[in-house]
């Protein structure tokens, strides 16, 4: 696809040093919306390495004066940035709607946590507090102090187009660091929309840089040796490939991947919430939530009771156009994201799992021209099978039997995955139990997996992160390094461990 193509549509271009210019490739690519693949949106640069390297030249330049701003102006830009987003919530949610596909409360939903994201981040410019401890020697001073490290790669998905971007850009920003911001090519438009925020609030030009296009940007992104700090989130399979490529260089390399969460129930629940929960969990944003309530296990007393109530509330869903007032649930992403939702519910159905509801493309009338799918629910689900294991990212949920809590926890935990968890029950005993054994980032009491806000740490264990996590200060972790600095004014060679008397 070449420019001359397009003139009757809306040309985005990437970001570098504050300019906006095309790619040296020339090729553009179409984004399209998911309710609707007649509707184009805008086509943006499929940008070359050569491009992605042009970005961190400047970031790199940029770098030299931006660490030096001192931290509280650096914030000032942010709380900026921050309110300019809140004036136009809803310009850049029905944007983020028409890209992406989720109902516009959710999206909504995404630009508030973006604005809270920035607004938190920016008072860490008055903080970012380190440690001064008493010497061990006289007359010498200790402490430590966070330091940025330089050019940060932030490589995002499609799912939360605005928030995930400002959990990244915003902390590598207060902390001092410059960035490349490579966006999913399925959700550009909201990337060009903060990043024209940032621009506004009077970030100088080449702190922020964005530059659109596919793997080939995310590599030079990950091996480049100017670049830092690499956060990722996106598939386990990308982040593993991500986190090698970054490996020869020793880049601090941030990951966010996959998930595979569980709601369990137990007997003593009040099964309307859990209900409730599970069908907000399993099936908000279309169940392509990282943090997706996908498996739900359920103590034999209530399941069958659980179930019925669970499929006529999830039966009731009102799936279509997230843009459309009343809708619910609205499309999958893209085509191949359908194809794999189709996938999982044919394995499961081969496994020997009871389709309950759904299991089926809806292609008729208001659907022809979208990728939807029935929210789909399986019962009998074993948890060897692979729709209990495996992360689907789609609106499916697999329902399954325990017969105490440890063996629900047991369940739960047996995948590869660990980002989040829950347990609906009235029992406090239970509840701390399971809050302890669950080994998952994120655990909540009587609410769904989902829900995380964004002053508290979030990540995840095993295959969906790295050990680092985003959000609250821990994030401040990722995009800084300590320095200890001992300051001796004795006026003599004093040795630290020596010199005991
Ligand atoms: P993806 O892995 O396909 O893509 C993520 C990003 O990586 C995109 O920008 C993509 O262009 C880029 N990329 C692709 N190949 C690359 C390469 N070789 N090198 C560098 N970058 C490359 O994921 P997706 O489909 O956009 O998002 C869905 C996935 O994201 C799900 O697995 C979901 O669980 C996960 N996710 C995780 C979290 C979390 O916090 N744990 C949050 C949201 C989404």
């Amino acid at each position: 696809m070449h420019p001359g193509e397009y003139t009757a549509q809306t040309v985005f271009e990437n970001f570098m040093d504050g300019t906006w210019s095309a790619s040296s490739s020339g090729r553009l690519f179409e984004n399209r919306n998911p309710a609707n693949h007649d509707d184009v949106i805008g086509v943006f640069q499929e940008s070359t390495a050569d491009d992605a390297v042009r970005a961190i030249d400047a970031a790199e330049r940029a770098y030299a004066d931006w660490r030096l701003v001192p931290a509280p102006r650096r914030a000032e830009m942010l709380f900026r940035a921050a309110q300019l987003i809140a004036d136009r919530k809803e310009q850049f949610a029905r944007d983020m709607t028409r890209e992406m596909g989720k109902v516009l409360e959710e999206t909504r939903g995404d630009v508030q946590e973006a604005i809270d994201m920035t607004f938190f981040m920016a008072g860490e410019g008055r903080r970012m507090y380190g440690q001064t401890v008493p010497s061990e020697l006289r007359d010498k001073f200790a402490m430590s102090v966070r330091q940025p490290l330089g050019v940060c790669g932030v490589i995002t998905p499609w799912n939360f187009p605005m928030a995930i971007p400002s959990w990244k850009i915003v902390p590598a920003l207060v902390c001092g660091n410059t960035v490349v911001f490579k966006p999913s090519s399925l959700t550009p438009l909201s990337a060009v929309n903060f990043v024209k925020v940032l621009a506004e609030a009077g970030v100088p030009p080449g702190v922020v840089n964005m530059v659109t296009g596919g793997p080939e940007v995310g590599t030079v992104l990950s091996t480049h040796d100017a670049v830092k700090v690499v956060s990722f989130t996106g598939s386990t399979a990308v982040g593993r490939l991500v986190n090698q490529n970054a490996a020869p260089a020793f880049k601090k390399v941030h990951l966010e991947m996959g998930g595979k969460n569980i709601v369990i129930v137990m007997d003593d629940a009040q099964l309307e919430l859990a209900v409730e929960g599970c069908v907000w969990g399993g099936f908000g944003t279309t169940g392509q939530r990282c943090t997706a309530a996908s498996r739900v296990v359920v103590h034999e007393k209530v399941h069958d009771e659980f179930l019925a109530e669970f499929s006529r509330r999830v039966k009731a869903l009102r799936v279509g156009d997230g843009a459309i007032d009343g809708v619910q649930m609205g499309p999958s992403i893209s085509e191949s994201q359908l194809e794999t939702v189709m996938r999982y519910v044919e394995i499961g159905r081969k496994e020997g799992a009871t389709l309950v509801l759904g299991g089926h493309r809806l292609q008729e009338h208001a659907y022809a021209r979208g990728w939807f799918h029935e929210p789909t629910i399986f019962a009998d689900v074993q948890p060897s099978m692979r729709i209990a294991r495996e992360e689907i990212f789609g609106p499916v949920v697999s329902v399954m039997r325990c017969r105490s809590l440890a063996e629900a926890i047991d369940i739960g935990n047996d995948v590869e995955y660990g980002l989040s968890a829950s347990i609906y029950t009235r029992d406090i005993n239970k509840a701390f139990a399971a809050m302890r054994d669950m080994y998952t980032g994120i655990f909540y009491v009587n609410a769904p997996t989902i829900g995380a806000e964004v002053h508290l740490p979030f990540g995840g264990t095993k295959a969906t992160g790295n050990g680092h996590r985003e959000a609250g200060i821990a994030a401040l972790d990722v995009f800084s390094e300590w320095k200890s600095i001992y300051v001796d004014f004795s006026g003599r060679l004093q040795r630290a461990q020596i010199d005991t008397e």
